[in-house]
């Protein structure tokens, strides 16, 4: 996808301070962190929503989730985290390249973490 932001992050057009990468995922500082960690595990295949993953995608998200721990941990958020996938205009999606939002800690998060 040649306008999607997140697929330019993949190619290295647009800069990004990467938190994990392997050949199939790739997880970055989110611009606007929600929380003092506030990471984005995008798979680097586009896929646009989580809503558009099938069967053929198990192991890529599987992978994703089992990825949240360590990143988490890795980025000083020791004592738990929030995972959030934002799906479709409903869900609240503003970039549509399926991502895991990562944000933790040090402290307790707010109940929720509410869009503006
Ligand atoms: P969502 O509303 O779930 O689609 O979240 C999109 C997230 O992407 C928001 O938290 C944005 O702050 C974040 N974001 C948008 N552009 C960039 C970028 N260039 N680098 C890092 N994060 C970004
Ligand atoms: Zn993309």
């Amino acid at each position: 996808m040649s306008d999607c932001i997140f697929c330019k992050i993949v190619k290295g057009e647009i800069p990004s301070r990467k938190a994990y990468e392997d050949d199939e995922v790739l997880a970055f500082h989110d611009i606007h962190p929600a929380a003092p960690v506030h990471v984005l595990i995008i798979p680097k295949r586009h896929i646009a929503t989580l809503a558009d993953a099938g069967p053929g995608d198990e192991a890529l998200l599987g992978k994703m989730l089992a990825l949240t721990g360590r990143i988490a941990r890795e980025q000083g958020s020791l004592e738990g985290y929030r995972t959030i996938v934002n799906t479709g205009r409903t869900g609240g999606q503003d970039v549509y390249h399926l991502h895991v939002h990562v944000i933790g800690g040090p402290r307790p998060l707010p109940r929720m973490i509410a869009k503006e």
